[in-house]
């Protein structure tokens, strides 16, 4: 029996972008393909809705994307302000120690996020080079609100960096309206394509200091001055190699980008916000709390708590057997308290009953009490 793979990704895939992964592999610098990488990279300006930005594309996951803006914005000494709202903010601090950054980490507590005020006054005073901050920590299900940050950045002359591996084209980014330098994900979430691509797109200003870097990028993939001539060739439509492209992947991504963009934007946003408040309400009407306040909360994967009583693996087995796969908790701290549903991508309303049905009815093989169905209502009251 086929499952419901409902993790914070890799996510269901739709049927036309697993084809576009297996067609016959194009030479990568055959007109054919040049045509689908040059497509793809303009169409990634406009879901990250930065029409001056410069895309990248490149084999590897979500990290390789976190690495490529570590290693060609860092330099040795560089201040960096991470912002940590999880374990991602944590990984993005481990990782910029390994340039040399000299970091300061602002810590949330798990469920909250860093005042603005407080990330301000760090800024004032620190001669920071860096922000980074994760859009939405898929370990605690914490949405942070890009925009002020993007808006500090400008005001101190500070880089800013978005982790977006669990937000981008599920939850609203406007990178360049927002002036955001950085906006990076990788396929397999709410972008909607199997594991294998890490995407990022550039500012304009980012890409100046990068041009303006003192010394050689210390990571010899990463390096955007081996992969920054082979994206404008491909924008030209020119063929250009450094390491070679992950055709297939490329090409699946060509579709899927232009599903999100034939569905439009606006409308995917909101449909992403109706179906993680129709979760929220489900868990809420189920008596189960989760990890952020509402008004914290993601919109493409929810973390609740485990009822008292309730066994880490009993559950997830017998959700399973509902015909629905979900994840465990992440984060160190509390990882054997939560348990996490990703609700993003090409979701719709009856996966959403279809999810809500199966944790309902490992609940009840857990021995936990509720009205049959309360969850499954408060869920459809918001979908109809
Ligand atoms: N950042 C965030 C917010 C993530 O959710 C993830 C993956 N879950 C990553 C970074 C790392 O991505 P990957 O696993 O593709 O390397």
């Amino acid at each position: 029996m086929k499952k419901l793979l409902m993790i914070p990704g890799p996510i269901e895939f739709d049927n036309d972008v697993l084809a576009a992964m297996g067609k016959q592999s194009l030479s990568h610098v055959s007109p054919e393909f040049i045509d689908i990488f040059a497509d793809a990279l303009d169409m990634m300006k406009k879901v990250w809705m930065c029409p001056g930005g410069q895309p990248f594309i490149m084999a590897g996951s979500g990290t390789l994307a976190m690495d490529m803006a570590g290693a060609n914005l860092v330099e040795k000494k560089d201040k960096v302000l991470v912002v940590s709202t999880g374990y991602f903010g944590e990984r993005y601090a481990r990782l910029l120690e390994r340039y040399g950054a000299d970091i300061r980490i602002l810590q949330a507590a798990p469920g909250e996020t860093v005042p603005v005020e407080s990330i301000e006054r760090e800024l004032r005073i620190g001669k920071y080079k860096i922000l980074t901050f994760t859009h939405v920590d898929t370990s605690t299900a914490v949405k942070v609100e890009p925009e002020p940050l993007g808006q500090l950045g400008l005001k101190y002359d500070v880089i800013t960096v978005l982790d977006g591996v669990c937000s981008v084209a599920g939850e609203e980014i406007r990178q360049e309206e927002w002036g955001i330098d950085i906006v990076l994900t990788a396929s397999q979430k709410a972008i909607g394509v199997p594991p294998g691509l890490a995407l990022l797109v550039a500012s304009e200003r980012a890409m100046e200091k990068f041009s303006k870097r003192r010394n050689n990028v210390l990571n010899y993939y990463a390096d955007w001055a081996n992969w920054l001539p082979v994206m404008q060739a491909y924008e030209q439509r020119k063929p250009a190699y450094f390491g070679t492209p992950a055709v297939n992947l490329v090409n699946a991504l060509n579709i899927s980008l232009g599903q999100i963009l034939s569905e439009g934007l606006e409308r995917r946003f909101e449909r992403h916000r109706r179906t993680g408040k129709a979760f929220r309400s489900a868990i809420k009407a189920l008596g189960l709390t989760q990890i952020p306040e509402d008004k914290y909360a993601a919109n493409t994967l929810s973390a609740p708590y485990y009822p008292s009583g309730v066994q880490p693996i009993e559950f997830l087995q017998a959700v399973n057997k509902a015909g629905v796969i979900l994840a465990g908790g992440l984060h160190p701290a509390l990882k054997n308290e939560y348990f996490r549903v990703g609700h993003m991508g090409k979701i719709t309303p009856s996966e959403v009953i279809t999810t809500i049905s199966a944790i309902e009815t490992a609940l009840k093989k857990c021995n936990y009490k509720f009205d049959d169905g309360i969850g499954i209502i408060a869920a459809r009251d918001i979908l109809k």
